[in-house]
């Protein structure tokens, strides 16, 4: 047998080779792995080239090649569309889209053109506001007998040649102040305001509107902005004069008037003046440090301030613009018993009683604290800080408790305490009141009232009760109707002499409830703002509430000599306060009697006293504006009646009086508006006589803070949409223009890319080899 093939020697080499290809293998695949997580011998998923259809290379996975494909499919799934395959997927890409984002440079391009625009804009704003110029800003006060009459006249100019401007005239008024006048030259034009009912003045504005004049609506809003807009033609200028009157209240001994001087911006002419005359004499002044003080006589005092343009930036610099010019004064004791009177030519009187030096009564004082969950937050810290300063401020004698009401009520002490002994522990039960549940005001109240009625009778002889509500006045439980929350608080105090004062905390505060409870019930309201500090804020409130000199006070004219007055009757005269009635005396009396009689420390006082209706002199060639101060006077007690009063025929009656009396003497009050209309010059006199066609002016009047939505009145703009349109014109075409202009430009480049890339497509298209080919060189997992 030739016996068995001899064995061919192994060829080491080749043997090593394939050890070295499997080693090689295993570790790819082992990479592959740990690298990626998919494990290259499972069967992958293949989708096909294109979308839906199945795909020829569906089992190259099987073969060896699929661990070589795995990471060129790997890759292509990250990449875009256009990298993931080598022909357009959908129409649209065939035409050119792609889902890349815009090209960097076109990016950057546009980014370049939209902040061109915005600064072009911003460019633009600056420019306008540069067309703006405030040119004078004169303040003129005359405070006459403690009744002040303010004009306010600024000249505003748009500088610009080419383009009209809107420009606005603002001024901060007085809480108590009634606005008198407005009137403003403009384009040539002159507009002035008369008062009238307010849904008359309404309804004429609209009308005026619509048969295309221009008219303007001043409205009363209270202690708020006036604010009035107008459009001037390029180049032109306008003047504003704003009059508003005031009675400046005597408090704690000293008289103190506040004109808000803000012009908008520096003005080269700025100037304000206010004049301090009466017939006693003045006495005792004081004002802002930036203000000079000048005396002419006993009775006449000038303080003035008149910036220069530089002094104007210095000063805004440190202190922002609208500076509040403050003055006090006081006037000489009149040696008459009844007080001061002061009578003018037409045979009005004002009298002035005021009572110095009586002895502090003690008081007993209740808080009635609102804590429940609306008091959370600023307003019960706010109102610890008001208790606090209060507490601190009783004296020995006076007697005091508290208690809280929120769904229930609490009390601190039920009965009064010696404010001596317990002062501490007060203000430590003060400081660790914390707010939550519901807010039965009902209760709370009645409950702090029941506190001052239970009171020993001889133990509280010549005591002042009081009680101070300190809440956000807004009922959730138990008796939620306001009405019948002032109905049982009227009823509980009847026959009483307790005065029912309130503090209000809060933005939403419910200020008329806390109103109507005050005035009715003889006390005083005061709003603690939520931005200052509140014991700042109660700076006077308790000496104001604590240190009546007299109560129930009656003063009697005889009746043959006084025609008409103001209220006589006054519940409290306070330490440095005084009592103002004005009137109107028959022409032929010569003397009028007066007899003032109130209760005392001591019992009932009574003063008496004849007094001449000579008109007053004064020196200079003032006259005292008693008639005008009888009717802020009326007509500002006829509204607050209505607050005070449920019997709905009687209101209606007073404010039947009050709307007569602002009509007459032109006052803007909650009854009435200011119609601004343009004054129609004679025939042939002057540039106001152009026609009215193609008129650029708009007038409006705005109210910048403290909307209130229930609030009686709103002010009417004419049209402010479009007065802030055409405002805004300008600024909205030239933007517009740039928008414009960037839009074609990017329009332009993207049309120029889409060429390109169809071309681009089109010759890949040709290029390309056979669709089968290109699906089986692109698989994708
Ligand atoms: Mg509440």
């Amino acid at each position: 047998m030739a016996g068995a093939e001899e064995k061919e020697p192994e060829n080491i080499v080749h043997r090593n080779a394939i050890f070295c290809e499997t080693i090689h293998k295993e570790q790819r695949d082992q990479k592959l792995y740990t690298s990626y997580g998919v494990n290259p011998y499972k069967k992958m998923h293949v989708v096909a080239g294109k979308p839906n259809s199945p795909h020829d290379s569906a089992d190259a996975a099987e073969d060896g090649e699929a661990r070589y494909e795995f990471l060129q499919t790997y890759r292509k799934a990250q990449g875009t569309p256009r990298s993931r395959y080598s022909y357009p997927q959908t129409e649209a890409q065939e035409i050119g889209w792609d889902t890349k984002p815009l090209m960097g440079v076109l990016r950057a391009l546009l980014l370049l053109l939209v902040a061109a625009a915005a600064s072009a804009a911003l460019v633009k704003r600056q420019d306008s506001e540069e067309a703006i110029v405030y040119k004078l800003f004169h303040v003129d006060s005359l405070v006459v007998s403690r009744y002040a009459v303010t004009s306010i006249t600024s000249v505003v100019q748009n500088s610009d040649p080419e383009q009209s401007k809107e420009l606005e005239f603002r001024m901060q008024l007085p809480e108590t102040a009634f606005i008198s006048n407005f009137s403003m030259s403009v384009n040539g034009r002159t507009y002035y305001g008369v008062a009238k009912e307010k849904a008359e003045a309404e309804q004429e504005f609209e009308e005026r509107i619509s048969a295309g004049e221009n008219a303007g609506l001043v409205q009363s809003r209270g202690s708020e902005v006036f604010s009035i807009r107008i459009n001037t033609a390029a180049d032109s200028e306008a003047t504003f004069v704003l009059k508003y009157e005031e009675l400046i209240v005597r408090r704690r001994s000293k008289y103190s008037y506040r004109v808000n001087l803000n012009p908008g911006s520096v003005v080269d002419d700025f100037q304000a003046r206010v004049r301090v005359v009466d017939p006693q004499g003045v006495v005792e002044t004081a004002a802002s440090d930036f203000v000079l003080s000048q005396r002419l006589s006993d009775t006449e005092v000038v303080f003035s301030y008149q910036p220069s343009a530089d002094q104007q930036r210095e000063d805004s610099a440190k202190y922002g613009l609208g500076r509040d010019l403050d003055i006090e004064f006081d006037v000489t004791p009149t040696s008459v018993s009844v007080g001061e009177f002061v009578v003018d030519s037409n045979c009005y009187f004002a009298q002035f009683f005021s009572k110095t030096g009586a002895e502090a009564v003690p008081v007993d004082l209740v808080f009635v604290i609102d804590v429940s969950g609306s008091m959370s937050g600023t307003k019960i810290t706010q109102t610890r800080d008001a208790l606090e300063t209060i507490i601190n401020q009783l004296r020995d004698t006076d007697r005091f408790t508290m208690l809280t009401f929120s769904t229930n009520v609490r009390y601190w002490h039920e009965d009064l305490v010696s404010a001596s002994e317990y002062r501490l522990e007060g203000v430590m039960f003060a400081q660790s009141l914390q707010a939550s549940g519901s807010t039965n005001f009902n209760a709370g109240l009645l409950d702090g009232i029941a506190v001052l009625k239970r009171r020993d009778e001889s133990a509280s002889q010549g005591r002042i009760p009081l009680l101070v509500m300190l809440t956000d006045g807004a009922p959730t439980v138990g008796v939620t109707n306001e009405d019948k929350i002032v109905a049982n608080a009227g009823e509980a105090l009847t026959g009483t002499s307790i005065s029912l004062n309130c503090l209000g905390f809060g933005q939403n505060l419910n200020f008329q409830l806390l109103e109507r409870l005050a005035l009715q019930n003889d006390g005083i309201v005061r709003t603690i703002y939520e931005g200052d500090d509140a014991a700042e804020q109660l700076e006077g409130f308790f000496d104001e509430i604590s240190t009546p000199v007299l109560q129930n006070i009656k003063i009697s004219y005889d009746e043959n000599s006084v025609k008409t007055s103001s209220a006589t009757e006054f519940p409290l005269l306070f330490e440095g306060g005084e009592i103002v009635v004005a009137g109107q005396c028959n022409k032929d009396t010569q003397n009028i009697d007066v007899e003032v009689v109130g209760t005392g420390t001591d019992g009932q006082v009574s003063f008496t006293a004849e007094i001449s209706t000579n008109p007053t002199s004064i020196v200079g060639d003032y006259s005292p504006s008693t008639e005008r101060l009888q009717a802020h006077l009326l007509i500002q007690q006829l509204l607050n009646s209505r607050l005070a009063s449920t019997n709905q025929s009687e209101i209606n009656a007073n404010l039947q009086k009050a709307l007569d009396l602002s009509l007459k003497y032109n006052f803007v009050t909650e009854l009435t508006s200011l119609i601004v209309v343009e004054e129609i010059p004679e025939i042939g006199s002057g540039p106001g006589n152009e026609p009215r066609a193609g008129n650029e002016t708009l007038i409006g009047g705005g109210n910048d803070f403290g909307d209130k939505e229930d609030s009686v009145s709103s002010p009417v703009t004419m049209d402010s949409g479009a007065e802030a349109s055409v405002g805004a014109l300008p600024v909205i075409l030239s933007v517009s223009l740039l928008v414009l202009i960037v839009s074609a430009i990017v329009a332009v480049a993207l049309a120029a890319v889409f060429i390109k890339r169809r071309r681009a497509t089109h010759q890949r298209l040709n290029d390309s080899v056979t669709p089968q080919q290109c699906i089986e060189k692109d698989t994708v997992i």
